[in-house]
C-alpha cells in the first residue's frame, strides 16, 4: 500500500503549498509512489487518514494548538515546509507589539472579533521529526526529503552557511559593498540566490548549528559584527529566536 501524505496550511502566504504545486513533472512522479490525501491548495477530497503530514504556516491562534496536535496524532512523521511553519517566519514580527495593539492595526474597529497569540513555529508547540526552511520552501529539498523518507533514509541538510555557496558562485560580499548580509550565520542549500540576484541574505533558512562558532562569522567580525548585532538586524524571519529566549 502507498503511504498516504497529506498538507495542511496555518498561518501564512501559502507560497510554500504553492511552490510543491509548481514542481509540475516530479509531483507526478511522486503521485506514483504516495496518495496524497489532503491537500486544500489542490483538491476538494480529504482524509484524516495519513502517515506524512507536512505543514506549511506559523501557529498564531488558540485553535491553531489544537489543531497542530490533532495532526501530530495522528502523522507517524511530521514535516514543516518553508520559514513561517519552522522558524516562526515574518508571522513573529507582531511579536513585538502588545496583540491588542497588533488585532486594531489590523481590523480596526472590528478587532473584538477576531483572537490571536504570539507567533511560533510548529517546533514550540508539537515535535517535528523534518524541516525544510525557506521562502518559499526549496522545491529541490522538497523532493529530495520526501524521496529519502519513502526510502527510509534520514534525510541530510547543510550545516555551513550560506557564504560557502555565495562564494563558489563566485558573487563579490555585500559587506564590501557597504550593506550587510546574514549569510555567515545562515544555513546553506539555497545556492545563494538572493545574492547572486543582488540582493542580500535574510535569513530565511534559519541558522547554522552553532553560529557563533563557525569560521564564516570571521567576515562579520571584520566589520566591526557580532551574530547577536546581526540577529537584531534581521528579525523578518528570525524574530522567534529573539522572543523566546
Ligand atoms: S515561508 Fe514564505 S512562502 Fe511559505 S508560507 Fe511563509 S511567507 Fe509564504
Ligand atoms: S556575507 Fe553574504 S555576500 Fe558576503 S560571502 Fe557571505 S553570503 Fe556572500
Ligand atoms: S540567500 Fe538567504 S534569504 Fe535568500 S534564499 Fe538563501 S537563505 Fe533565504
Amino acid at each position: 500500500m502507498k503511504p498516504k501524505i497529506a498538507f495542511f496550511d496555518f498561518t501564512g502566504c501559502e507560497g510554500c503549498q504553492l511552490e510543491v504545486l509548481n514542481f509540475e513533472t516530479e509531483l507526478v512522479d511522486l503521485l506514483n509512489l504516495v496518495d496524497i490525501v489532503n491537500f486544500r491548495e489542490a483538491m476538494t477530497e480529504r482524509s484524516d487518514d495519513y502517515d506524512i503530514a507536512f505543514i506549511d504556516g506559523a501557529i498564531s491562534t488558540e485553535s491553531d494548538i489544537a489543531r497542530i496536535k490533532a495532526i501530530r496524532d495522528q502523522a507517524k512523521i511530521l514535516v514543516t515546509i518553508g520559514s513561517c511553519s519552522s522558524l516562526g517566519g515574518v508571522n513573529c514580527l507582531k511579536n513585538f507589539y502588545p496583540m491588542k495593539e497588533v488585532l486594531k492595526i489590523v481590523y480596526g474597529k472590528d478587532a473584538k472579533y477576531y483572537n490571536t497569540i504570539p507567533a511560533r513555529p510548529v517546533s514550540a508547540v508539537v515535535p517535528v521529526d523534518y524541516s525544510l526552511p525557506q521562502c518559499p520552501v526549496n522545491r529541490f529539498e522538497f523532493i529530495n526529503l520526501t524521496k529519502a523518507l519513502l526510502l527510509g533514509k534520514k534525510p541530510e541538510r547543510p550545516n555551513y552557511p550560506v557564504c560557502v555557496e555565495c562564494k563558489l558562485a563566485e558573487n563579490g560580499c555585500v559587506f564590501d559593498k557597504g550593506g550587510t548580509c546574514l549569510g555567515p550565520v545562515t544555513r546553506a542549500g539555497c545556492g545563494a540566490i538572493c545574492i547572486t540576484n543582488g540582493r542580500h541574505c535574510w535569513g530565511c533558512r534559519g541558522l547554522v548549528d552553532e553560529p557563533n562558532i563557525n569560521s564564516e562569522k570571521e567576515i562579520l567580525k571584520e566589520h566591526g559584527l557580532t551574530v547577536e548585532d546581526m540577529l537584531k538586524k534581521f528579525r523578518i524571519y528570525d524574530g522567534w529566536l529573539e522572543v523566546s529566549k
